[in-house]
């Protein structure tokens, strides 16, 4: 049996990347702090029974963890699937020096174990990387237009870090290390305090609350639901592929129109739409050129439609009783 290890296992991607992987036959090794995880995730992962082994620990501190796991969770290691870090602009901006050391320190570290063991780390790097970006959409060779000092930075340099010391250990080991910038992603197992704009206007809805769009809500962004983004990350993983990948679905709303389209899904509560101020550095359009990843990873394409996966994600909020 082959075992992967999961940082951030507990977490929205996490979860289901720990799913999936259970699914194709893998042991996996879930390591989280719950930082930011939905607690009530915790009951899925036990659902996922021995084939999974959570140990709860700062993935920033020394691995000394490794050593209570049970043997066969780390034998035969083909992955680390680097997704611990705060994902959403609130958290992140929280935890912000927390951000930095997750998306550096711990990443090293699971280089490192990695390495002892001829595994591969996948890093989930961010279309942060492109910042406020001049060009759309967007493709991997367009270096960006980041601020460095801001409230986005944590995160965005710190991914960016992420991807360059990636590439300095390939170079320096030759090993094969890889990272998939990963687009707005949506679904079931989102905390739904997390703060992130599909989620929130879905508990919203709801709670029958108003919809709450940052600016006038004219700027952009494109939105993959989950099973799409890890059937690309897995494929990714089994293709050894090194560069940095584009995943998401490149069909573009503004947050506007995805406001409207959640209005509808609640149609008999009448929302009403409120403007509260834009973020500082909030990108202005944000789209992925997903012409490599058509290409690397076919048959891959994103399947699931904006409405289509509303729905699958609202069925899971009610059933989870926010
Ligand atoms: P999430 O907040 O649901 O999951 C992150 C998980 O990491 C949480 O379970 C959290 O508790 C855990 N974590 C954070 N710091 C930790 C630490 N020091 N030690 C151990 N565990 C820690 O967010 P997500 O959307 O699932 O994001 C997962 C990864 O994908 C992140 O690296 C994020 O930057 C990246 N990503 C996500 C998206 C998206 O749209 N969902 C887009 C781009 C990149
Ligand atoms: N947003 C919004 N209302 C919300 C949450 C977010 O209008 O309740 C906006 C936010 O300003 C941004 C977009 O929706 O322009 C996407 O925000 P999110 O936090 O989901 O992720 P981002 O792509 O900014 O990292």
């Amino acid at each position: 049996m082959k075992s992967a290890i999961v940082t951030g296992g507990a977490g929205f991607l996490g979860s289901h990347l720990t799913e999936r992987l259970v699914r194709e036959g893998y042991r996996v090794l879930v390591v989280d702090n719950f930082c930011t995880a939905d607690p009530k995730n915790r009951i899925f992962l036990k659902t996922l029974q021995d084939k999974v082994y959570l140990v709860e620990a700062d993935v920033c501190k020394p691995w000394t963890w490794l050593n209570d796991v049970p043997a066969p969770f780390l034998e035969n290691l083909k992955y680390i699937f680097h997704f611990a870090s705060p994902a959403s602009p609130p958290l992140y901006q929280k935890l912000s020096v927390e951000t930095m050391w997750v998306n550096s320190l711990a990443l090293e570290h699971a280089i490192v174990y990695a390495n002892t063991q001829k595994a591969k780390v996948i890093f989930a790097s961010t279309s942060e990387v492109y910042g406020d970006p001049e060009i759309s959409p967007q493709p991997e060779s367009y270096w960006g237009c980041v601020n460095s000092y801001g409230e986005r930075s944590c995160y965005d340099e710190a991914k960016r870090f992420g991807e360059s010391l990636i590439y300095s250990y390939n170079l320096r080991h030759q090993t094969r290390h890889g990272m998939v910038r990963i687009f707005n992603t949506y679904g079931p197992r989102m905390n739904p305090h997390d703060g992130r704009v599909v989620i929130n206007f879905l508990v919203q809805g709801l709670k029958g609350a108003d919809l709450t769009v940052y600016g006038d809500g004219s700027q952009t962004r494109s939105f993959c639901f989950v099973d799409d983004l890890i059937s690309g990350i897995l494929l990714y993983a089994e293709r050894d592929l090194v560069h940095p990948h584009n995943v998401g679905n490149p069909k573009e709303f503004t947050i506007m129109e995805l406001a409207q389209k959640v209005q509808k899904i609640f149609a008999g509560q009448n929302l009403k739409i409120i403007h509260q101020p834009l973020p500082k550095d909030d990108p202005r359009q944000r789209r992925p050129d997903i012409t490599l990843a058509l290409k690397a990873l076919a048959p891959w394409e994103p399947r699931v439609s904006l409405d289509q996966g509303l729905e699958k994600m609202l069925e899971w909020l009610k059933e989870r009783e926010v």
